[in-house]
Formats: structure tokens, sequence, C-alpha cells
């Protein structure tokens, strides 16, 4: 079975076609970041005028690129929610005149189930219950995927997200935007001595042992901070620091949703898992604690892509959900929940 994907839900335009849930026939993805880089963020309209210049090119090159017609398509799936109402109205458009040419059915599915579906691209076995663990631009928390189409809420952020918290740190050290790669190339240059701990502050100390929650915009202040009270230090130890202190908390939350829900395989994606320090500390914090985790191996399928969309939309089609052409997009998280 052969089934599209296609993803607008923030500043990557893309679109993925994969075969039978596993098999990635192409996959075409335009990145709009040197186009908010001015700006040192995302600027949402900037976001769905430039989908709405590159999504029909991405289009014919990916099914080009799959060698495949729109009549062999069983499916187009299409991100819904969350994301930037505006640019997902785009993904959307596209999937109903597909669906109105050819018949094809619709999927519109939640861009965070996506990122866990990614995974079964890199072979990783369909086993539920998982933990999700999300960490992007706009999302920090851990979900109990019960299944794909169905999630609940186990942790969240109270304020930042860790990738907005790399992005806003990066624009205190004057390293461009996205700031993660920045800060991740910044940390490795830096030798701790061996023992070594990061300065800034351990966060939600005060938190109950059992509650999962993520907080980063205290972090930031910390930098901040640190960058007017000791000069001395320089741009490699402060990313140091910041990406472990960061990272500790990860673990922690890990670990505290682990034995909250007593699952113990975790799929994790979202853009900031291209910290290669971060899939290090992850992996061995697993083997550590018998947990089995899972993190794309490609930097690419961290990235938001049409393939993970169609990847889930494969396991959902198969369950039978399919919706009508006038399905809606929303910025919200809310209705993917049930
Ligand atoms: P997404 O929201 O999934 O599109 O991911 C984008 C976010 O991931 C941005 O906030 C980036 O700064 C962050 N990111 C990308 N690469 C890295 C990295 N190597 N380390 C940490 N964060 C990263
Ligand atoms: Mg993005």
């Amino acid at each position: 079975m052969i089934g599209m994907g296609i993803e607008t839900s923030c500043d990557e335009t893309s679109i993925g076609i994969v075969r039978d849930g596993k098999e990635l026939l192409s996959l075409r993805i335009f990145s709009q970041i040197d186009m908010h880089k001015p700006y040192g963020g995302i600027v949402p309209e900037i976001a769905s005028r430039a989908h709405l210049e590159k999504i029909n090119f991405l289009l014919e090159e990916a099914m080009e690129e799959a060698k495949v017609s729109f009549e062999e398509l069983s499916y187009v799936a299409v991100t819904s929610s969350p994301g930037l109402t505006g640019s997902l109205m785009v993904g959307a458009q596209m999937a109903r005149c597909i669906h109105m040419v050819y018949g094809t059915p619709i999927l519109p599915v939640c861009h965070l189930q996506s990122h866990f579906a990614v995974l079964h691209l890199e072979g990783v076995p369909t086993e539920f219950p998982v933990l999700g663990l999300l960490l992007s631009g706009g999302n920090s928390a851990i979900y109990n995927l019960k299944e794909f189409g169905r999630m609940e809420l186990v942790g969240d952020t109270m304020d930042d997200a860790l990738g907005e918290a790399f992005d806003k740190v990066a624009g205190l050290l004057d390293l461009p935007y996205p700031g993660g790669p920045y800060i991740e190339a910044k940390a490795l240059e830096y030798k701790p001595a061996p023992d070594e701990k990061p300065v800034l502050p351990p966060l939600l100390r005060n938190l109950p042992q059992d509650q999962v929650s993520f907080s980063f915009s205290g972090l930031k202040t910390a930098v901040m901070v640190l960058l007017e009270k000791q000069k001395n230090l320089s741009k490699e130890q402060i990313c140091w620091n910041f990406q472990n202190s960061a990272f500790d908390l990860v673990e922690r939350n890990l670990k505290r949703a682990v034995s909250k829900t007593g699952i113990r395989r975790v799929f994790a994606g979202g853009g900031v898992l291209a910290n290669s320090t971060l899939q290090k500390r992850l992996q061995s914090w697993a083997e550590k604690n018998s947990v089995e985790l899972f993190s794309p191996k490609k930097k690419i399928y961290c990235t938001d892509n049409g393939a993970m969309v169609a990847t889930l939309g494969y396991y959902l089609f198969q369950k039978g959900y399919k919706r009508d052409i006038d399905f809606t997009v929303s910025p919200s998280r809310q209705e993917i929940f049930s």
C-alpha cells in the first residue's frame, strides 16, 4: 500500500511517500530557516506564504522520485494539528485537491504522533503502550501513546519548549537562529573536568517527586545572569552548562514518567533530538535503567517531514480512520487526546 504525507505545520514544507508504512519511496523537504533567520524566530505570515509558493514543486518532485501515479495512492495523510493555522491550511488544501481530483481518502493527522510514527521507517516495531518524549521548537512533553490515534499527556512544559530555549539562549550569546546546532557545536568544544557538574541551578526542585514537568524559561534567565556576573566564562562553557542542565531535567522527567506509568519503552522525537549529546545521554540513561529507548538515527527524521505523516497515516488507514473533505485544522493539541 502506497501513501502520501503532507507536512506544513510550521517552517518546513514537505511531501513524503511511503510503502506499507515502512519503506520510504521519496521525501522532499523545503526548510524556511533562511527566511525566518533575520527575525530570530518564525514569522507565521512568512511561513504560510512560503508553504504556498513551494508545495506544488515539492509535490511534483516527490511523485517523480517515487515513480508512482496519483491513482496508486491509497491515502493522503496531512498534518492537521497542532501547528500554525495559516500554514496547516496550505497542506490541508493540497490534500483536499488530491481528494477532489483522484478520490484519494484523506487522513488529517496529529503532528505530535507523527514524530513517533517515523521510527517505523527505521525498523522499530509497533508495540504499545510506549512513552513518547517530544522535544522540539514548540513542544516539550511526555505522552502515554496507547496506540496511534490514542495518546494521553503525562507531563508538559510550564513555559518554553526546549528548542525554543536553545533558540533564545543562542540569541543571548549572539549565535545564529535556530540556536540548537550552534549551541551543540560550542558545547562540544568545551572540555569539562572529569567530575564537572553544570553550574546552572537544578530546576523544579520543589515539585512533588512524581510530577513530570518541564520548565526552561528559568534556565534561560540563569544564563542571562551568568553572562552578567561571570564575564570570564567562555561561550563554549556556557553552552555546555546550559545543555547539560536542560538534559538533566529531560532525564529526570523520563525517570519520573517511567515510574509513574510503569512503561519501560520510549519513542523520542522532535528537532532537539538532532542533538548528538542528547541522543547519547538518553541511550546511556536507558541502558542503565533497563528502558528500551528509540530515537531517529537520521537527523532528517528529527526535523518535521512528510514521511512521518505518511507513516502515521498508514497505521490510521488500516484502522479504518478517515475524514470528510470538510475536516478542520487547529493550532491546539486538545483534539488529539481522543
Ligand atoms: P522542530 O520544532 O521539530 O522543527 O525543531 C526545531 C527546533 O529544534 C529548533 O528550536 C532548533 O533550535 C532545535 N534543534 C535543531 N537541532 C538541534 C540540536 N542539534 N540541538 C538542540 N536543538 C536543536
Ligand atoms: Mg520546524
